[in-house]
Protein backbone atom coordinates (compact mmCIF):
# COMPACT_ATOMS: atom_id res chain seq x y z
CA UNK A 1 0.00 0.00 0.00
CA UNK A 2 1.76 3.27 -1.26
CA UNK A 3 0.11 6.70 -1.40
CA UNK A 4 1.98 9.40 -3.22
CA UNK A 5 2.32 12.68 -2.54
CA UNK A 6 2.86 15.59 -0.49
CA UNK A 7 2.20 15.01 3.08
CA UNK A 8 -0.26 16.94 4.64
CA UNK A 9 0.01 16.25 8.27
CA UNK A 10 -1.01 13.69 10.25
CA UNK A 11 -4.77 11.75 10.23
CA UNK A 12 -5.32 9.11 12.26
CA UNK A 13 -6.03 5.87 9.83
CA UNK A 14 -3.41 3.11 10.38
CA UNK A 15 -0.59 3.53 7.80
CA UNK A 16 -1.59 7.32 6.96
CA UNK A 17 2.12 8.65 7.16
CA UNK A 18 3.27 6.82 3.91
CA UNK A 19 4.06 8.71 1.11
CA UNK A 20 6.11 8.98 -1.98
CA UNK A 21 9.09 9.27 0.76
CA UNK A 22 8.42 5.38 1.19
CA UNK A 23 8.62 4.49 -2.43
CA UNK A 24 10.61 1.35 -2.44
CA UNK A 25 11.88 2.31 -5.77
CA UNK A 26 13.21 5.70 -4.92
CA UNK A 27 17.31 6.33 -5.77
CA UNK A 28 19.89 8.79 -4.70
CA UNK A 29 22.48 10.44 -6.94
CA UNK A 30 24.38 9.11 -4.23
CA UNK A 31 25.04 6.04 -4.96
CA UNK A 32 26.34 4.13 -1.32
CA UNK A 33 22.67 5.36 -1.02
CA UNK A 34 21.40 2.89 -3.32
CA UNK A 35 23.21 -0.06 -2.00
CA UNK A 36 21.25 -2.93 -0.32
CA UNK A 37 22.69 -3.06 2.52
CA UNK A 38 23.12 0.35 3.21
CA UNK A 39 21.17 1.29 6.57
CA UNK A 40 20.58 4.97 5.68
CA UNK A 41 18.98 4.83 2.19
CA UNK A 42 16.93 7.97 0.81
CA UNK A 43 13.98 6.37 2.11
CA UNK A 44 15.35 6.64 6.10
CA UNK A 45 16.65 10.21 6.01
CA UNK A 46 17.81 10.27 9.92
CA UNK A 47 18.88 12.69 12.17
CA UNK A 48 22.01 13.57 14.36
CA UNK A 49 24.25 15.94 15.91
CA UNK A 50 27.82 15.77 15.16
CA UNK A 51 31.95 17.99 15.71
CA UNK A 52 32.74 19.41 12.61
CA UNK A 53 35.74 21.48 13.47
CA UNK A 54 35.00 22.71 16.98
CA UNK A 55 31.69 23.16 16.49
CA UNK A 56 28.27 21.28 17.12
CA UNK A 57 26.51 21.04 14.10
CA UNK A 58 23.00 19.03 12.71
CA UNK A 59 23.73 16.33 10.57
CA UNK A 60 21.49 13.77 8.37
CA UNK A 61 22.88 10.31 7.55
CA UNK A 62 23.02 9.34 3.78
CA UNK A 63 24.47 6.11 2.26
CA UNK A 64 28.25 6.33 3.41
CA UNK A 65 28.10 9.91 3.89
CA UNK A 66 27.23 12.74 6.53
CA UNK A 67 25.30 15.70 5.43
CA UNK A 68 26.34 18.50 7.58
CA UNK A 69 22.69 20.27 7.95
CA UNK A 70 24.00 23.19 9.32
CA UNK A 71 25.53 24.01 6.79
CA UNK A 72 22.68 23.48 4.48
CA UNK A 73 20.47 25.52 7.00
CA UNK A 74 23.01 28.79 7.18
CA UNK A 75 22.52 28.69 3.41
CA UNK A 76 18.80 27.87 2.22
CA UNK A 77 15.80 28.15 4.26
CA UNK A 78 14.63 25.15 5.71
CA UNK A 79 11.38 24.40 7.45
CA UNK A 80 12.67 23.20 11.14
CA UNK A 81 14.39 26.40 13.38
CA UNK A 82 17.69 25.73 15.35
CA UNK A 83 19.25 23.39 12.60
CA UNK A 84 21.34 26.33 12.13
CA UNK A 85 22.86 26.63 15.21
CA UNK A 86 23.13 22.63 15.13
CA UNK A 87 20.16 21.84 17.34
CA UNK A 88 17.57 19.47 16.37
CA UNK A 89 14.92 20.48 18.48
CA UNK A 90 12.67 22.27 16.18
CA UNK A 91 12.12 18.19 14.69
CA UNK A 92 9.82 18.27 17.93
CA UNK A 93 7.40 19.90 15.51
CA UNK A 94 5.30 17.07 13.06
CA UNK A 95 5.04 19.77 10.40
CA UNK A 96 8.18 20.98 9.87
CA UNK A 97 9.89 17.75 10.21
CA UNK A 98 7.53 16.07 7.35
CA UNK A 99 8.47 18.79 4.96
CA UNK A 100 11.93 18.59 5.93
CA UNK A 101 12.03 14.88 5.52
CA UNK A 102 10.42 15.50 1.68
CA UNK A 103 12.46 18.75 1.06
CA UNK A 104 15.88 16.54 1.84
CA UNK A 105 14.48 13.25 0.15
CA UNK A 106 13.72 15.66 -3.16
CA UNK A 107 17.16 16.93 -3.02
CA UNK A 108 18.71 13.95 -2.56
CA UNK A 109 17.25 12.49 -5.69
CA UNK A 110 18.51 11.62 -8.73
CA UNK A 111 18.24 14.51 -10.95
CA UNK A 112 18.51 17.16 -7.99
CA UNK A 113 21.97 19.43 -8.03
CA UNK A 114 21.55 21.65 -5.22
CA UNK A 115 23.42 19.31 -2.54
CA UNK A 116 25.04 17.31 -5.23
CA UNK A 117 26.86 20.60 -6.27
CA UNK A 118 28.38 21.17 -2.40
CA UNK A 119 30.54 18.16 -2.03
CA UNK A 120 31.73 20.43 0.78
CA UNK A 121 28.55 19.60 3.07
CA UNK A 122 29.42 15.79 2.97
CA UNK A 123 31.82 14.02 4.46
CA UNK A 124 32.78 10.16 5.25
CA UNK A 125 30.12 8.94 8.01
CA UNK A 126 32.56 6.74 9.45
CA UNK A 127 35.03 9.14 10.66
CA UNK A 128 32.33 11.70 11.91
CA UNK A 129 32.67 12.48 15.53
CA UNK A 130 29.07 11.67 16.70
CA UNK A 131 27.18 13.70 19.57
CA UNK A 132 24.30 12.95 21.20
CA UNK A 133 21.47 13.87 19.21
CA UNK A 134 20.04 16.07 21.89
CA UNK A 135 20.84 17.77 25.16
CA UNK A 136 18.71 15.37 27.23
CA UNK A 137 17.12 17.01 30.23
CA UNK A 138 15.29 13.72 31.62
CA UNK A 139 15.57 10.13 30.83
CA UNK A 140 13.37 7.03 31.83
CA UNK A 141 13.59 3.77 31.77
CA UNK A 142 10.15 1.37 31.29
CA UNK A 143 9.75 -1.87 31.39
CA UNK A 144 7.42 -2.70 28.86
CA UNK A 145 8.98 -6.25 27.90
CA UNK A 146 6.55 -9.07 29.52
CA UNK A 147 8.95 -11.67 28.81
CA UNK A 148 11.61 -10.00 30.58
CA UNK A 149 9.52 -8.98 33.61
CA UNK A 150 8.43 -13.07 33.87
CA UNK A 151 11.82 -14.23 33.62
CA UNK A 152 13.19 -11.90 36.10
CA UNK A 153 10.83 -12.34 38.77
CA UNK A 154 10.81 -15.83 38.03
CA UNK A 155 14.37 -15.53 39.41
CA UNK A 156 13.21 -13.95 42.59
CA UNK A 157 9.75 -14.61 43.09
CA UNK A 158 9.55 -18.71 41.19
CA UNK A 159 6.01 -19.05 42.02
CA UNK A 160 4.64 -15.43 41.20
CA UNK A 161 6.91 -13.62 38.87
CA UNK A 162 4.46 -10.98 37.15
CA UNK A 163 3.45 -8.58 40.09
CA UNK A 164 -0.12 -7.62 40.03
CA UNK A 165 0.58 -4.20 38.53
CA UNK A 166 2.33 -5.35 35.72
CA UNK A 167 -0.39 -5.24 33.35
CA UNK A 168 -2.18 -2.20 34.18
CA UNK A 169 0.58 -0.33 34.41
CA UNK A 170 3.37 0.44 32.26
CA UNK A 171 6.42 0.47 35.24
CA UNK A 172 9.24 2.38 34.66
CA UNK A 173 11.86 4.53 36.70
CA UNK A 174 13.64 7.83 36.59
CA UNK A 175 17.00 7.22 35.06
CA UNK A 176 20.11 10.09 35.39
CA UNK A 177 20.07 12.38 31.68
CA UNK A 178 24.02 13.12 33.36
CA UNK A 179 24.94 9.86 32.57
CA UNK A 180 24.27 8.99 28.66
CA UNK A 181 26.97 8.84 26.27
CA UNK A 182 26.62 8.35 22.65
CA UNK A 183 27.63 5.48 20.78
CA UNK A 184 31.42 4.15 21.08
CA UNK A 185 32.00 6.13 24.36
CA UNK A 186 33.58 3.69 26.96
CA UNK A 187 32.07 2.07 30.01
CA UNK A 188 33.86 2.46 33.09
CA UNK A 189 32.81 -0.74 35.60
CA UNK A 190 31.49 0.70 38.31
CA UNK A 191 32.05 0.29 42.46
CA UNK A 192 29.01 -0.26 44.49
CA UNK A 193 28.24 -2.00 47.27
CA UNK A 194 28.24 -5.99 46.70
CA UNK A 195 26.51 -8.41 49.49
CA UNK A 196 27.38 -11.98 49.61
CA UNK A 197 24.88 -14.52 50.42
CA UNK A 198 27.31 -15.87 52.82
CA UNK A 199 28.15 -12.96 54.26
CA UNK A 200 26.49 -10.31 56.87
CA UNK A 201 27.69 -6.78 55.42
CA UNK A 202 28.00 -5.62 52.50
CA UNK A 203 31.47 -4.36 50.59
CA UNK A 204 32.00 -1.53 48.67
CA UNK A 205 34.13 -2.63 45.43
CA UNK A 206 33.58 -3.34 41.46
CA UNK A 207 30.76 -4.90 40.23
CA UNK A 208 31.27 -8.46 39.19
CA UNK A 209 28.29 -8.97 37.72
CA UNK A 210 28.10 -6.38 34.31
CA UNK A 211 25.62 -6.51 31.88
CA UNK A 212 23.79 -4.84 29.05
CA UNK A 213 19.90 -4.23 27.93
CA UNK A 214 18.55 -3.88 24.78
CA UNK A 215 16.75 -1.16 24.13
CA UNK A 216 14.86 1.73 21.84
CA UNK A 217 14.67 4.96 23.31
CA UNK A 218 12.12 6.91 22.11
CA UNK A 219 12.70 10.67 21.76
CA UNK A 220 10.05 13.24 22.60
CA UNK A 221 9.17 16.20 20.84
CA UNK A 222 6.62 19.10 21.43
CA UNK A 223 5.67 18.40 25.25
CA UNK A 224 2.88 19.47 28.02
CA UNK A 225 2.65 22.30 30.57
CA UNK A 226 2.96 20.87 34.48
CA UNK A 227 -0.70 19.81 35.21
CA UNK A 228 -1.58 18.64 31.73
CA UNK A 229 -1.53 15.77 30.40
CA UNK A 230 -0.65 13.75 26.67
CA UNK A 231 -3.87 12.30 25.25
CA UNK A 232 -3.05 9.09 23.57
CA UNK A 233 -5.35 9.85 20.46
CA UNK A 234 -2.82 12.68 19.88
CA UNK A 235 0.78 10.96 20.97
CA UNK A 236 2.02 10.53 17.33
CA UNK A 237 2.47 14.81 18.15
CA UNK A 238 4.65 14.39 20.49
CA UNK A 239 7.55 12.22 20.13
CA UNK A 240 10.26 12.30 17.36
CA UNK A 241 11.49 8.95 16.34
CA UNK A 242 13.63 6.77 17.99
CA UNK A 243 17.64 4.98 18.89
CA UNK A 244 18.78 2.20 20.20
CA UNK A 245 19.70 2.32 23.75
CA UNK A 246 21.92 0.35 25.84
CA UNK A 247 21.02 0.43 29.89
CA UNK A 248 24.35 -1.03 31.50
CA UNK A 249 23.45 -2.74 34.25
CA UNK A 250 25.09 -3.52 37.44
CA UNK A 251 23.57 -6.91 38.41
CA UNK A 252 25.43 -7.45 42.03
CA UNK A 253 24.49 -3.77 43.05
CA UNK A 254 21.10 -3.65 41.64
CA UNK A 255 20.44 -7.24 44.14
CA UNK A 256 21.53 -5.49 46.97
CA UNK A 257 19.60 -1.88 46.40
CA UNK A 258 16.41 -2.40 44.57
CA UNK A 259 14.45 -2.82 46.89
CA UNK A 260 11.97 -0.91 48.10
CA UNK A 261 12.03 1.91 45.44
CA UNK A 262 13.86 0.42 42.35
CA UNK A 263 17.13 0.39 40.32
CA UNK A 264 19.87 3.76 41.32
CA UNK A 265 23.47 3.06 41.36
CA UNK A 266 22.99 -0.55 39.24
CA UNK A 267 22.25 1.73 36.18
CA UNK A 268 23.31 5.18 36.73
CA UNK A 269 27.13 5.09 35.92
CA UNK A 270 26.24 4.95 32.30
CA UNK A 271 23.51 4.64 29.59
CA UNK A 272 24.84 4.61 25.78
CA UNK A 273 22.73 5.69 22.91
CA UNK A 274 23.34 5.57 19.28
CA UNK A 275 23.46 8.77 17.79
CA UNK A 276 20.87 8.46 14.91
CA UNK A 277 17.52 9.64 15.25
CA UNK A 278 14.89 7.41 13.12
CA UNK A 279 11.73 9.57 12.91
CA UNK A 280 8.41 8.32 13.26
CA UNK A 281 8.10 9.02 9.48
CA UNK A 282 10.66 6.86 8.42
CA UNK A 283 9.04 4.21 10.72
CA UNK A 284 5.63 4.37 9.16
CA UNK A 285 6.22 1.37 7.03
CA UNK A 286 7.11 -0.39 10.06
CA UNK A 287 4.59 -0.18 12.55
CA UNK A 288 2.16 -2.97 13.61
CA UNK A 289 -0.61 -3.82 16.39
CA UNK A 290 0.02 -3.59 19.59
CA UNK A 291 0.04 -6.51 21.67
CA UNK A 292 -3.14 -8.00 22.64
CA UNK A 293 -3.68 -8.29 26.45
CA UNK A 294 -5.97 -9.13 29.17
CA UNK A 295 -6.55 -6.81 31.06
CA UNK A 296 -7.77 -4.44 28.74
CA UNK A 297 -5.95 -1.12 29.50
CA UNK A 298 -7.61 1.66 30.90
CA UNK A 299 -9.47 4.39 28.85
CA UNK A 300 -5.92 6.58 29.06
CA UNK A 301 -3.98 4.00 27.76
CA UNK A 302 -6.15 2.62 24.69
CA UNK A 303 -6.92 4.01 21.78
CA UNK A 304 -7.86 2.41 18.61
CA UNK A 305 -5.03 4.09 16.35
CA UNK A 306 -2.77 2.79 18.81
CA UNK A 307 -3.99 -0.32 18.88
CA UNK A 308 -3.82 -0.99 15.41
CA UNK A 309 -0.82 1.11 14.54
CA UNK A 310 1.17 1.95 17.63
CA UNK A 311 3.83 -0.98 17.99
CA UNK A 312 7.20 -1.25 16.14
CA UNK A 313 8.04 -3.78 14.17
CA UNK A 314 11.77 -3.66 13.88
CA UNK A 315 14.57 -6.75 13.93
CA UNK A 316 17.06 -5.87 16.80
CA UNK A 317 20.25 -8.29 17.70
CA UNK A 318 23.00 -8.30 19.75
CA UNK A 319 26.64 -9.28 19.25
CA UNK A 320 29.34 -9.21 21.87
CA UNK A 321 33.24 -9.05 21.01
CA UNK A 322 35.82 -9.78 23.49
CA UNK A 323 39.10 -8.30 22.91
CA UNK A 324 40.56 -11.41 21.57
CA UNK A 325 38.01 -11.49 18.74
CA UNK A 326 37.93 -9.95 15.31
CA UNK A 327 34.35 -9.64 14.58
CA UNK A 328 31.42 -9.53 17.22
CA UNK A 329 29.24 -12.91 17.79
CA UNK A 330 25.25 -12.39 17.68
CA UNK A 331 24.10 -13.54 21.03
CA UNK A 332 20.71 -12.81 20.69
CA UNK A 333 18.08 -10.97 18.88
CA UNK A 334 14.65 -9.90 19.54
CA UNK A 335 11.49 -7.91 18.13
CA UNK A 336 9.95 -4.34 19.93
CA UNK A 337 6.64 -5.56 18.69
CA UNK A 338 6.79 -8.14 21.26
CA UNK A 339 6.78 -5.16 24.56
CA UNK A 340 3.58 -5.19 26.46
CA UNK A 341 3.36 -1.26 26.08
CA UNK A 342 3.38 0.86 22.75
CA UNK A 343 5.48 3.34 22.68
CA UNK A 344 2.26 5.64 23.19
CA UNK A 345 1.16 4.29 25.69
CA UNK A 346 4.44 4.60 27.76
CA UNK A 347 4.42 8.04 26.49
CA UNK A 348 0.78 8.89 27.58
CA UNK A 349 1.25 7.04 31.03
CA UNK A 350 4.27 9.14 32.03
CA UNK A 351 2.44 12.32 31.05
CA UNK A 352 -0.70 10.90 32.43
CA UNK A 353 -0.32 12.61 36.00
CA UNK A 354 0.91 16.05 34.81
CA UNK A 355 4.48 15.63 34.83
CA UNK A 356 5.66 17.74 32.11
CA UNK A 357 7.67 16.27 29.33
CA UNK A 358 9.77 18.18 27.40
CA UNK A 359 11.50 18.38 23.97
CA UNK A 360 14.70 15.81 23.62
CA UNK A 361 13.67 14.02 26.82
CA UNK A 362 14.33 10.54 25.90
CA UNK A 363 12.21 7.44 27.28
CA UNK A 364 13.81 4.04 27.17
CA UNK A 365 11.45 1.07 26.53
CA UNK A 366 13.12 -1.37 29.22
CA UNK A 367 14.75 -4.73 27.81
CA UNK A 368 13.41 -5.95 24.83
CA UNK A 369 12.69 -9.98 25.31
CA UNK A 370 10.58 -11.81 23.41
CA UNK A 371 9.35 -15.55 24.86
CA UNK A 372 12.06 -17.58 23.10
CA UNK A 373 15.03 -17.99 25.22
CA UNK A 374 17.62 -16.96 22.60
CA UNK A 375 15.68 -13.55 22.32
CA UNK A 376 16.47 -12.71 25.79
CA UNK A 377 17.99 -8.96 25.85
CA UNK A 378 20.72 -9.38 28.55
CA UNK A 379 22.92 -11.70 29.88
CA UNK A 380 21.37 -11.94 33.29
CA UNK A 381 18.71 -13.66 31.24
CA UNK A 382 20.53 -15.46 28.78
CA UNK A 383 22.42 -17.24 30.95
CA UNK A 384 19.52 -18.03 33.56
CA UNK A 385 18.41 -21.70 33.22
CA UNK A 386 16.41 -22.06 36.39
CA UNK A 387 15.94 -21.82 40.01
CA UNK A 388 18.93 -23.45 41.40
CA UNK A 389 20.44 -24.00 38.51
CA UNK A 390 24.19 -22.49 38.02
CA UNK A 391 24.30 -20.05 34.95
CA UNK A 392 25.12 -21.35 31.19
CA UNK A 393 27.97 -18.89 30.18
CA UNK A 394 26.91 -17.69 26.57
CA UNK A 395 29.38 -18.94 24.07
CA UNK A 396 31.84 -16.61 21.97
CA UNK A 397 34.39 -18.37 20.80
CA UNK A 398 36.00 -21.27 20.73
CA UNK A 399 38.05 -20.14 23.56
CA UNK A 400 35.65 -17.74 25.24
CA UNK A 401 32.07 -18.00 27.19
CA UNK A 402 30.72 -15.41 29.26
CA UNK A 403 27.80 -15.01 32.32
CA UNK A 404 28.54 -11.31 32.32
CA UNK A 405 30.81 -9.15 30.74
CA UNK A 406 34.62 -8.67 31.19
CA UNK A 407 36.71 -5.81 30.60
CA UNK A 408 37.53 -5.14 27.00
CA UNK A 409 33.98 -6.99 25.57
CA UNK A 410 33.04 -4.71 23.15
CA UNK A 411 28.39 -5.00 22.82
CA UNK A 412 26.88 -3.80 19.42
CA UNK A 413 23.31 -3.57 19.46
CA UNK A 414 22.02 -3.03 16.18
CA UNK A 415 18.60 -2.73 14.17
CA UNK A 416 17.05 -3.05 10.77
CA UNK A 417 13.02 -2.56 9.73
CA UNK A 418 12.21 -4.96 7.22
CA UNK A 419 8.45 -5.33 5.11
CA UNK A 420 8.53 -6.85 1.64
CA UNK A 421 7.05 -3.90 -0.63
CA UNK A 422 9.79 -1.41 1.13
CA UNK A 423 12.87 -0.16 1.66
CA UNK A 424 14.59 -1.95 4.63
CA UNK A 425 16.26 0.88 6.68
CA UNK A 426 19.01 0.29 9.68
CA UNK A 427 19.36 1.92 13.28
CA UNK A 428 23.06 2.01 13.00
CA UNK A 429 24.85 0.43 15.81
CA UNK A 430 25.15 1.29 19.57
CA UNK A 431 28.67 0.27 21.01
CA UNK A 432 30.09 0.08 23.79
CA UNK A 433 33.27 -1.73 25.39
CA UNK A 434 33.88 -2.22 28.96
CA UNK A 435 37.23 0.09 30.08
CA1 LIG B 1 16.49 -1.11 31.60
Amino acid sequence: MLFYGAATGFDRNGLDMLDATHNQTATSWLESANRDDSPFPIQHLPFGRWLRQGQVRAALAIGDRILDLTCVAQATSLPVAGLEQGSLLGLADPSGRQSLRHWLFEQLSQGNSLLASHPDWFDNLEEAVMLLPFEVGDYTDFYASIHHATRVGSMFRPDNPLLPNYRWVPIGYHGRASSLIVSGTPVSRPHGQLKADDLEAPVYGPCKMLDYELELGLWVGQGNALGQTLPLADIRQHWIGVSLLNDWSARDIQRWEYQPLGPFLAKSFATSVSPWVTTQEALAPFVCPAATHEPRPLDYLWDDQDQSAGGLDLELEVCLRSASMEEPRRVSSSNPKDLFWTPGQMLAHHASNGCPMRPGDLIASGTISGEAADSAGCLLELTWQGPGQPRQPVQLSDEERRTFLQTGDEVVLSGWGRRPGYRSIGLGTCRGTIA
